[in-house]
Order: structure tokens, then sequence, then C-alpha cells
């Protein structure tokens, strides 16, 4: 039996070079080795304010993202979380063994809800239960996601172990898989903050549907430490990251990037990162317009299916264990 793997996206805003760098280049390399379950959370997104209708349309956007990242429908399931009531199901159930204080130590809702608790969203509150609902439902041995969701990855394994320590055993215990390079990159614009479909300022994400000269022109403003080296180090994190984006998308090591740059200017790698990164999304683009509504519903509803198959399983034993009764 293959081990199985659980990753998901929001469909919020459009997807950017780092989610793609961070988790779905990583979805699309394990999905031979694993038995892959690939879910737009959709539920997870109305945690902030969104417009019905482009929701509606960001949440069918967000399936051909991840088909022509090269997520292979014939091996990975790919669903829509509120296709799959039990999310909501076995969320509301963890929520009746999750604490307050350990929901308060998490770092995105600070972030999200801008560190005024008194008008934040329950919902982004309770945010992290739904993902460990998420990734529990599926019995998940591996979820690759960012740096940015560890301790919300974290939180799920307390609680799967929670529950077993309880209930007796039920859940499995996931593991993170946090690609080395490429966890974390950096918004262009501050490269102390991670690139995010969230930020107010597009200028600092390259957005996977970008045009060519928008991608040359973020590219040509992003901001630049001190000093003149082209090397990764830590001290000079603007440099940092446009080198690890050049590294991952150009397949070559730390120190042939080095090399290639070494006596060349700030300049030279932006402009030679713009002509990398709009050939690398062309094709991509291209792609993305290749599966209309007809083709996914293809997609989506036997995933919805195969997916609930496993979830209800889940429910079900967790309902039973805790005393919850099904006639
Ligand atoms: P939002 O701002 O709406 O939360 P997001 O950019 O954080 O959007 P998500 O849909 O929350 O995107 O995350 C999808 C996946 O992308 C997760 O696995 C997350 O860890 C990863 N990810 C998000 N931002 C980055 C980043 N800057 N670098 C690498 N991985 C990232
Ligand atoms: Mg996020």
């Amino acid at each position: 039996m293959k081990k199985r793997i659980f990753s998901g996206a929001q469909p919020t805003g459009q997807l950017h070079i780092g989610n793609y760098l961070g988790a779905l280049k990583n979805w699309v390399a394990l999905q031979d080795e694993y038995e892959a379950f690939y879910c737009i959370v959709n539920l997870h997104a109305i945690t902030l304010p969104q417009d019905p209708a482009s929701l509606r349309k960001a949440t069918f956007d967000l399936a051909r993202i991840y088909l022509a990242a090269g997520v292979d429908p014939t091996r990975s399931t790919i669903f829509i979380q509120s296709d799959v009531p039990e999310h909501a199901e076995l969320a509301w159930t963890l929520s009746c063994i999750a604490r307050m204080g350990e929901l308060e130590r998490m770092t995105q809702f600070k972030d999200k809800g801008k560190g005024n608790a008194e008008r934040a969203g329950v919902g982004l509150f309770t945010y992290p239960i739904l993902m460990a609902s998420d990734i529990l439902l599926y019995q998940t041995d591996l979820v690759p996601v960012g740096q940015d969701q560890k301790q919300h990855l974290e939180l799920s394994r307390d609680l799967a172990e929670r529950f077993n320590r309880d209930y007796g055993e039920t859940f499995k215990v996931p593991e993170p898989y946090i690609p080395k390079a490429g966890a974390s990159i950096k918004s262009l614009q501050d490269p102390e903050k991670k690139m995010s479909k969230s930020d107010e300022n597009a200028a600092g994400s390259i957005f996977l549907l970008d045009e060519p000269d928008a991608i040359a022109r973020k590219i040509k403003r992003a901001v630049t430490d001190s000093g003149t080296d082209i090397t990764f180090d830590d001290s000079r994190p603007a440099i940092t990251n446009l080198l690890t984006i050049y590294r991952l998308l150009t397949g070559k090591t730390d120190d042939e990037c080095i090399e290639h740059f070494a006596g060349k200017g700030y300049g030279h790698l932006k402009t030679e990162l713009a002509e990398i990164v709009v050939e690398f999304l062309r094709p991509f683009q291209e792609r993305v317009k290749q599966y209309d509504d007809e083709a996914l519903m293809q997609i989506l509803k036997p995933g919805a299916e195969r997916a609930r198959s496993i979830a209800a399983n889940t429910l079900s034993t967790v309902y039973e264990r805790m005393g919850i009764a099904q006639v």
C-alpha cells in the first residue's frame, strides 16, 4: 500500500510563484510515490470576506492551476473541500477537543487578524482546526506545505495524538514535508514577509497568470540588499530570494548559480530571472486554458466521490469512538 499525502490551497486571489515553488511543485513530484489528495479549500477562503461570484470562479480556476502545474487526475484525487461535508463535520468534533490557548498561539491568526481579536472572525481563529480535519480525515502520512503552515501542522498532530489518547487509536499522526529550498518565497517588495495571495501590494508577488510585461516590471522593481555579490546569504534576504527562485526554476545547484552570476550585477540577475520566469510561465498559462468547465466536472465529481468514501469512513469511526449515535 502506498502512503498517503494530502495538501490544498485556498481559492483566494491568484496563485503566485511562492505557492508553486513551496507547495504545488512538490505535489507533482510526490504523486507517483504516494496516493495523493489535493483539495481546493474553499471553506478556508471564507475566513476572510470574499465576493461570492469571484470565490466561485476562483474555485474552478484553482483546479485548472493544479492541472496545469502537472497534478495528474488519473493518479491523484483532486476535489473541492465543500463537496465533502465531512470536513466541516470533523472540524466541529475536533473543536471540542482543541484548546483556546493552543489556537491563540497561532501566528497566522495574529497576522491575518491584524492583532485585533475583538474584531477578527471566529472562523479565522478556528481555521487551523478545519485544516486538521482536512488532513486527518484521509489518514494522511505526509503533508507537503510551505514553511508558514508548519505551526498549523503541529496543531494537527497534537489534535490527532490527543484524540488517539482519549478515545483510542483513530488517526494517523501526519508528518510535514517542507522543502529545503522554496518553503518561504518572500515578497519582492519586502523580503521580511512571505509572498502572499492576500497581500494588498500586488507588486510583491509574481502571479502564475501574470503577463510577461508585468513579470519583468515586478522583478526589475524588486528591492535589493546592500553589497554587490550575488550569493545565498541569510543576512541579504532580497538577493537570496531572487536567487532561490532562479535556482528552483533552472534546476541548477547553489554553486552553479553562484558561479553563473560571479562578477555580474543585480541588474543582470533581474534580467535573466525575468526571462526564466516568463519562459516557465508561458506554457503553464497555455495549459491553464485547456480545461473547460465540462472537462473540470469530469475530474472534480469523481474526485469528490473518491474523497468522500474515505472521509465518511474516518468520520464514522470518530463518531463511534465518541458515542455520537448513528442510525
Ligand atoms: P493567503 O494569503 O490567502 O493565505 P497564501 O499565499 O498563503 O494565501 P495558501 O493558499 O494559504 O496561499 O497556501 C497554499 C500553499 O502554498 C501552502 O502549502 C502554503 O504553505 C504555500 N505557500 C504560501 N505562501 C508561500 C510562500 N511565500 N512560499 C512558499 N510556499 C508558500
Ligand atoms: Mg496562506
